[in-house]
């Protein structure tokens, strides 16, 4: 079975460790969004494809759900006392490591999809794991705040102001040139089916939609989403920061019609939100909390039969 899956960090790497639990023997190809990607302190830093890759190859801090376990800070401290800036990023030393192997790498002239692939070999995550692009894009959050109406990254917006000034506009910068990365497409094309998991529907599943190609390819696909929403909240983290900026409500039924008829075949959803409706769209009540192993396993094998049925 060849499955597509897009992803972004934590929920994503969450859902995709069930996917692996539910069938090991299937061909796995992630791709991961790259809009979260920043360079600090000179070095090019992709939180969502490391997450995945930390998550899938066993070196996650578990319950951060982000950076590596039994990570130590003196780089950062070092960096502070020298009074650089950020110091509102979290870099751990072992994680450094990974920034320096992709920024030398990078700066040698190999693509960020070779890159990946590269540091994956270390990390033996399971999955293909693919950059929706190798061309650079960002994304950008206008807010208003003491310093007047500006654009910052959304890494300063998420994780400095924690999302406190709303957001004006996001944007990504850089979408309208950005091509799939290489193997991208063909996996989509090769796919039996395609499972978003219930990663954020703004900044990492929407990003990736807005890869030239990636949403029309999927659109001829079966797809089957989990939503990200329970009972009109994210599960964890501020997508509903981000679903505000784009105007949508913070529901299950608001993300899938943000989402459309058109990409998505099946949807899952909690208890509380079983009046989701969309015409042409399978709506089925789950458990979608990511729980536990198990659960989130059984989760996935739910998407995986739901797309057996509709692909019938
Ligand atoms: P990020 O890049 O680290 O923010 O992670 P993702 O974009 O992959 O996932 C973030 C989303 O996962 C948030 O919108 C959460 O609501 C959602 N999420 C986290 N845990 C769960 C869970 O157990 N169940 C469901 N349905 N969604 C979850
Ligand atoms: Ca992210």
């Amino acid at each position: 079975m060849r499955i597509v899956s897009l992803a972004g960090g934590i929920g994503g790497a969450r859902f995709l460790r069930g996917l692996l639990t539910a069938v090991p023997d299937a061909e796995i190809t992630v791709i991961g969004n790259t809009g979260d990607d920043i360079t600090l302190f000179g070095l090019r830093v992709c939180p969502d494809l490391d997450t995945i890759m930390y998550t899938l190859g066993g070196g996650i801090d578990e319950n951060q759900g982000w950076g590596r376990a039994k990570e130590t800070h003196v780089v950062k401290e070092e960096l502070a006392a020298y009074g650089m800036e950020p110091q509102w990023f979290g870099l751990g030393d072992r994680d450094f490591a990974t920034h320096i192997v992709r920024t030398q790498m990078l700066n040698a002239g190999y693509p960020l999809s070779q890159v990946t692939e590269a540091l994956c070999t270390r990390w033996q995550p399971g999955v293909r794991l693919l950059p929706m692009s190798d061309d650079r894009t960002e994304t950008h959050v206008v807010v208003t705040d003491e310093h007047g109406r500006r654009a910052i990254h959304f890494q300063e917006w998420w994780v400095r102001m924690r999302a406190s000034a709303p957001a004006e506009e996001i944007a990504l910068i850089g979408a309208a040139d950005a091509k799939p990365a290489p193997g991208v497409l063909e996996a989509i094309h090769g796919a039996d089916l395609v499972i978003l998991p219930p990663s954020n529907p703004v900044v990492s599943i929407g990003t990736i939609l807005q890869i030239a190609g990636i949403r029309q390819a999927l659109e001829a696909k079966v797809v089957v989403g989990v939503s990200p929403i329970i009972g009109g909240a994210p599960v964890r983290g501020m997508a509903d920061a981000c679903l505000a900026a784009v105007g949508v409500p913070a529901t299950a039924q608001g993300v899938l019609e943000l989402y459309g008829a058109s990409l998505i075949d099946g949807w899952l959803v909690a208890e509380e939100d079983r009046d989701t409706r969309l015409d042409g769209v399978r709506v089925e009540v789950r458990p979608v909390l990511m729980s536990d192993p198990a659960a989130t396993a059984a989760l996935a094998q739910a998407a995986l039969d739901l797309a057996g049925e509709l692909a019938q």
